[in-house]
This record gives structure tokens, sequence and C-alpha cells, in this order.
């Protein structure tokens, strides 16, 4: 059994066939489904998929680093109020975004911080998006850290020591994604280093497609695929990989 635990299956990117994308989940494996929040847009379609299948998808309440601006008082004081009348499993995606536009930079910062400390609240686990931003990022992570606070780096892409400074955090794993089958992506060789304790697996559907299906629409049935590659940098079988990733999963999310 699989878990995924960061996917946009409410994207409109799946509207012509999310039931039939969900069942091809299902057979292979992949029964635990983590849907992140974006912004206040992607709200209602997430909630529907959850309402819809509650035993498979699970929503996160969050404001999304590239949605943040420098008028954020609505959206924050909207995700607060959902987060605290509850039903979701995590904040998220949460953290800081310098890929596309560094004009936010501060207002990232102080919404990142505002949810990781709501998260503290409200004992949920945080899933946080860094992209360009490590130091930055584990930087408020590592001040704010105690207090039961607990999460997961998602989409981690860096290098042997950022993964160790992310496990030396005590309560964070690292969310292994498509990008380790990429051949000059250098994740298979961290991981080879770093191995697979601290480690989930992830889609990010749509988006990252592991190889063969690089570059098309990603989905949840291709979670054996990167826990494949993951099983081959760090010399366990791909069964091996599904027991561990999926414990840490539930141990993150305490299902
Ligand atoms: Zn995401």
């Amino acid at each position: 059994m699989f878990v995924d635990t960061h996917a946009h299956l409410y994207h409109n990117q799946f509207a012509g066939d999310r039931e039939a994308m969900l069942q091809r989940a299902l057979d292979a494996g992949v029964t635990k489904l983590f849907l992140p929040n974006i912004d206040l847009d992607s709200i209602a379609g997430m909630h529907a998929l959850a309402a819809a299948h509650p035993h498979h998808c699970f929503p996160m309440m969050g404001l999304h680093p590239c949605h943040v601006t420098e008028e954020n008082a609505a959206a924050m004081a909207e995700v607060e109020r959902l987060l605290r009348a509850g039903g979701y499993c995590a904040v998220g995606e949460i953290g800081i975004d310098l890929h596309w536009d560094k004009t936010w930079l501060l207002q990232q910062q102080e919404a990142f911080r505002q949810q990781v400390r709501w998260a503290k609240e409200l004992d949920l686990p945080v899933v946080i998006h860094c992209r360009q931003s490590f130091e930055r990022t584990i930087a408020i992570v590592e001040e704010e850290n105690g207090e039961g606070l607990r999460g997961v780096f998602h989409c981690f892409t860096g290098t042997p020591e950022e993964a160790r400074r992310v496990t030396a955090l005590g309560g964070f794993f690292l969310g292994i994604g498509g990008v380790i089958t990429y051949p000059k992506g250098g994740l298979f060789e961290t991981m080879a280093q770093v191995g697979a304790a601290h480690c989930v697996l992830e889609t990010d559907a749509p988006y990252l497609a592991p190889v063969p299906h690089r570059g098309k629409r990603n989905e949840s049935a291709y979670i054996p695929l990167i826990a494949a590659k993951l099983a081959e940098a760090t010399g366990h079988s791909v069964e091996e990989i599904a027991h561990i990733t999926t414990t840490n999963a539930e141990r993150l999310f305490r299902l």
C-alpha cells in the first residue's frame, strides 16, 4: 500500500476523467491521497473531492506562497477561520517561492510564519513548499521548531547536507517525487547518500510526472514508479519502500 502525500487532484486538468484517474490510483495500491490547498479559489473543488471520497482523499488548508501578495489579510483570515473550524489533515501548502517573483518576499515570510504558528496551536503538520528559498525557509522552521511542530519538505530536491538539516529538526520528512526519476535531477544521487528512513512519497500531480511520463500530466497512479526509483537509489526493495514511506506518512498525518 502506498500514500501520495501531495496531489492536486481537484485541478481542472482532471475535469474529464477524475473518477477514472482515482480508480487507477487505487488499482496501483495508492489508497491515501493528501490534497494541498493553493488559494481561496481551490477550496471548493478540494472540499468536493474530499467529501466524495472521505476514506481516500484528505484535504489540507493553507495559502501557497505564489499567491501571497501585498494584501493577504482577507485570504489569511479565511484560511484561519477554516483551520479552526477543523476537518483538515495539515496546514499546506505553505512556504517561500523565489523562483517566479521576489517582490513579496517579506509578505511570504510573514504568511509562512503565521501559518506555522497556527499548525503548532492546532497540532497539525505543515506541508512546506520551498523553491530557490531553502535557507530562508528552513531558518523560519528552525526558529519556530518545538511545541510538537512536524511536517514535510514537499518536492525535496536539495543536497545531502540540506536533507540532514531537515531531518535534524526532529519531526520532519522529505517529500520525494518524480524528480528522482530525472537523469540530471541530482535527487537520485542525493537519496543514495541520505537513505529512505525519513522519506514520504508524493506526485505533486498534475505536475512533475516521473519518467516515462515526464512532460505529460502526472497522476497518483504513478507513485510506484517513484517508489521503484527510491528503492533503487537506497538499496531497498519496493515493498520495503512502501512500508517505510507509508509508516512515515501515517506518523506525520496521524492517520
Ligand atoms: Zn503542490
